[in-house]
């Protein structure tokens, strides 16, 4: 099995409540090895840019002032199969329909904010970390 990387996010609401360390040790217990990781805070302009794809969604507003409200953890996570295992590992987008055990379930306090960001695909992965990582920082 070849081992591969995804990119996380412990995101404004779960950093503020005091879960980083708590969702970092699951991720860790699941077998994700951490190969960079770094403390941030996205400007409106910068939480804009990463989730470009959503621009044209109602939600897209909120998203950008909750995303750049305060701090954020940043990963990139390595195991096998990682992108898939990670967004299992998450749960689903809105807690009330995440799988128990789950770090939204746990975490989690609404649809916007919920705790933390997975990569959805190896492409994203790689841009999503290059946003946040340089390749010097990465290896
Ligand atoms: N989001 C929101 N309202 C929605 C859907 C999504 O506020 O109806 C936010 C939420 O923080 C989510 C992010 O936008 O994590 C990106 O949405 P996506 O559908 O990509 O969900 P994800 O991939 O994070 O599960
Ligand atoms: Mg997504």
């Amino acid at each position: 099995m070849t081992t591969s990387r995804t990119f996380t996010m412990i995101k404004p609401d779960a950093y503020a409540a005091g879960h980083s360390g708590a969702i970092i040790q699951i991720i860790e217990a699941n077998g994700f090895k951490i190969s960079a990781m770094k403390l941030s805070q996205l400007t409106g302009s910068r939480a804009g840019q990463f989730y470009d794809v959503h621009k044209s969604r109602p939600f897209y507003n909120e998203l950008v002032a909750y995303m750049s409200e305060g701090p954020i953890v940043a990963m990139i996570l390595e195991k096998e199969n990682a992108v898939e295992d990670f967004r299992k590992l998450i749960g689903a987008t809105n807690p009330s329909e995440a799988a128990e055990g789950t770090i939204r379930k746990l975490f989690a306090t609404s649809i916007s904010a919920n705790a933390i960001h997975g990569s959805d695909s190896d492409e994203n992965a790689a841009l999503e970390s290059a946003f946040f990582f340089s390749q010097l920082e990465q290896f």
